[in-house]
């Protein structure tokens, strides 16, 4: 069933839809495009999955179109990702030619789609060549960047760069990330959807048969990272924590995760999370498929303790996800976790595997507080990264953009 704005106003307010409504009467009709490199599977596939029948809901004539590419492009395109987020890693020729090939043969296939719209919002690196490719463009295009990309690896940033800075505007989730650009920055912070399967409410048979699936007891506290297997998540540092808690009291703990098809690299971390998980029963690695979203709600609902152990992060749907089922969460000290963990009111920034088990040890021996955090925690969503909000941001952007504004500065 397609989502309706109308359906929001009972967790959003009814004067944050009627404001919605407000600033998509003018943009009805006009076509939208959004590009990325994957239609499941990590945040952006999750937020555009909403936002693109939202803003048809709207009268918007909006779409999602997803680039193709073989498994040596989005090796590259990792590399690229690896490289953003601050990892220094070389890219060949040969690797950059890819990259522009593939764009190529993408921008074959969606030109005439893109030439026409009036605004084009292109999704992190993979898709940014296509701007230049597309040399009959009427509309106006935005680089969105979901990554932390504060403190790049520069000969990976520079390249990369000649592609972006030809857009007419770039988008970042925190003003840390921002990077000299010749062109107006937008600040966006993403959402979720309290209505998708990942947040809805579950009932209490849904619960328990999540628990006995996966052969979770329910008499012993229960740890709990989601994530795709990723270097910069540290699943490998979150077994460290536990480790560290088991030690004084017995705790479960669960990684779950799946690929995302632009991410080659899942495999091999798998293999290392798996390798050091082996032996112990209470270590439960779940390789999940991408459309697991009601399970993954399940877990995040039984969990006691929620954990987001990440070295780097855009933001952190995970992080989102888990405050808004009323759980503190325990954040890696880092990007976007830092606008949503506030130590000691909706959860903990934590730097290292110790500091990680001594909050968990802290929530698990205080439960009271735990609660009062939890509950905080959801009304932190509810005012700030709920779907609506992220809705009005992008409408207040385009009709800045279609009213011609090309300052470079940094709007917030
Ligand atoms: N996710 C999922 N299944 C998994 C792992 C992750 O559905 O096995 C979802 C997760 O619930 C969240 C998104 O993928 O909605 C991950 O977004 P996040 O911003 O946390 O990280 P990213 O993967 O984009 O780096």
């Amino acid at each position: 069933m397609e989502k309706s704005l109308l359906m929001y106003e009972a967790c959003a307010g009814c004067s944050a839809i009627r404001q919605l409504r407000m600033l998509g009467e003018k943009l009805s009709g006009s076509r939208v495009v959004h590009v990325n490199s994957t239609r499941e599977g990590g945040g952006v596939a999750e937020i555009l999955a909403w936002m693109v029948p939202l803003m048809r809901d709207l009268g918007i004539d909006a779409s999602w179109e997803v680039i193709r590419g073989a498994g040596d492009f989005f090796s590259v395109t990792k590399s690229i990702h690896n490289g953003l987020q601050g990892f220094p890693i070389s890219i060949s020729q040969k690797g950059w030619e890819t990259y522009h090939g593939t764009n190529e043969t993408n921008a074959e296939r969606l030109r005439s789609s893109l030439e026409d719209a009036e605004i084009v919002v292109i999704h992190d690196p993979q898709p940014a060549p296509l701007l230049n490719l597309c040399e009959g463009r009427k509309g106006k295009w935005v680089w969105r960047a979901h990554i932390d990309i504060s403190h790049p690896y520069l000969p990976v940033w520079k390249t990369l760069r000649t592609i972006v800075k030809g857009y007419d505007a770039s988008i970042f989730s925190m003003p840390q990330f921002a990077l000299p650009l010749p062109h107006p920055q937008y600040l966006v912070t993403p959402s979720i959807d309290p209505l998708s399967e990942k947040n809805c409410d579950l009932r209490p048979d849904e619960l328990e048969a999540v628990r006995a699936r996966f052969g979770l007891d329910p008499s012993r506290p229960l740890l709990v990272q989601i994530s795709r297997f990723d270097r910069f998540k540290d699943p490998l540092g979150v077994i460290d924590a536990y480790r560290l808690v088991k030690k004084v009291q017995p705790v479960q703990l669960v990684l779950a995760g799946g690929g995302a098809t632009d991410d080659p690299e899942g495999a091999e971390v798998l293999q290392e999370v798996m390798e050091a998980a082996k032996g112990d029963q209470d270590i439960h690695v779940l390789l999940l498929p991408p459309d697991a979203h009601r399970t993954v709600n399940a877990l995040q609902r039984v969990a006691d303790v929620i954990i987001q152990k990440s070295l780097r992060e855009g933001f952190g749907l995970t992080v989102t996800e888990g405050l808004w089922k009323g759980k503190p969460v325990i954040g890696g000290d880092t990007g976007g976790i830092r606008k949503q963990v506030v130590d000691y009111h909706t959860g903990f920034l934590v730097n290292t595997p110790e500091g990680a088990a001594h909050r968990i040890r802290f929530l698990l021996h205080h439960r009271e507080k735990m609660k009062v955090m939890g509950e905080k925690a959801r009304e932190f969503v509810r005012e700030n990264f709920l779907l609506t909000r992220h809705l009005r941001d992008y409408l207040i952007l385009f009709h800045a953009l279609l009213s011609g504004s090309r300052e470079p500065r940094i709007y917030v």
